[in-house]
């Protein structure tokens, strides 16, 4: 059986009773950082085999845990902190287990992102999950495109060093007027909830120094087109393009280019102009 085990995100008291039980007998614990995992384990008391199994060697790994499951191992997985499969790659062992009909159960603990929500004071009925934003410039521009179409609070992970290009980019892509939750070290001593309008983050965040890892709580936006967008006559210039002589694709691409938006998008908007 697989148990996907809830850890500390950054208060080891909690760490649940049913977590140290499961620890307790199995016989592999899965981790992303063997030496911080261990470090969990030895301030727990409990002596367990730990088996390495993060982004960088999931392919290679997952097959061999499977294996041992089938074996009928107990096999634990944990992530380096909170819970496994938010934002690491326990996602794709459990469909594994799932395509090869391996029991999987859960010892769930602290997520970071819902310890944010929580106290962000913002809208917790509807809210969408981010984790963090792709470094890529082209995966990024797309995911903050993406974002500006989002009605409900969006959740973001952060580390402190590209914070404040995370904030640039957010004040660029039409949040600068949103209201925002600057969490940091949850459920520690110095845990601390920032709450401002976006555009007044940068000027705190360069006379705060950021320290610690993030999570942005953010509420949606109503710019929902880019400035961008909005100087650039979309419909005209995908028509200049085909009257030229460019094909479909190549239109897309050459719209994408101009509005920064995503080709698949403006591939079936300039198929939807044809038709
Ligand atoms: N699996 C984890 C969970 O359940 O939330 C998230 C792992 S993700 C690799 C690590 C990110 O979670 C950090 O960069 C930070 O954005 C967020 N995080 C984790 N612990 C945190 C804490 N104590 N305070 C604020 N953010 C935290």
């Amino acid at each position: 059986m697989l148990y996907l085990v809830g850890t500390p995100i950054g208060n080891m008291g909690d760490v649940s009773e049913r977590a140290r039980e499961v620890f307790g007998f199995a016989d592999l614990v899965a981790c992303e950082d063997t030496r911080r995992t261990g470090l969990l384990l030895s301030n727990l008391g409990i002596k367990a085999n730990l088996f390495s199994y993060h982004e960088h060697n999931k392919a290679a790994k997952g097959p061999v845990l499977i294996s041992k499951l089938k074996e009928g191992q107990n096999i634990v997985l944990v992530s380096d902190a909170g819970m496994p499969c938010i934002s690491d790659p326990g996602s794709d062992l459990v469909k594994l287990c799932i395509e090869e009909d391996i029991p999987v159960t859960t010892v769930p603990g602290p997520v970071a992102a819902i310890t944010a929500l929580v106290l962000s004071g913002l809208d917790t009925r509807y809210y969408h999950f981010e984790g963090f934003i792709p470094v890529p410039a082209k995966e990024r521009k797309e995911r903050l495109e993406a974002l500006r179409s989002y009605n409900e609070t969006i959740i973001i992970y952060e580390a402190p060093h590209r914070l404040l290009k995370t904030i640039d980019d957010l004040c660029a892509s039409g949040f600068s007027k949103s209201k925002a939750a600057f969490c940091r070290e949850l459920t520690k001593k110095y845990e601390q909830v920032v709450r401002l309008e976006m555009s007044e983050a940068k000027e705190y965040f360069t006379d705060t120094p950021p320290k610690g890892e993030f999570v942005i709580c953010l509420e949606p936006t109503s710019e929902k087109t880019s400035s961008e967008d909005q100087d650039i006559d979309i419909e005209a210039m995908a028509r200049k393009f085909l009257d030229e002589g460019c094909s479909t694709k190549e239109t897309a691409a050459k719209l994408a280019k101009l509005t920064g938006r995503s080709k698949k998008e403006l591939y079936s908007y300039t198929l939807n102009l044809l038709k």
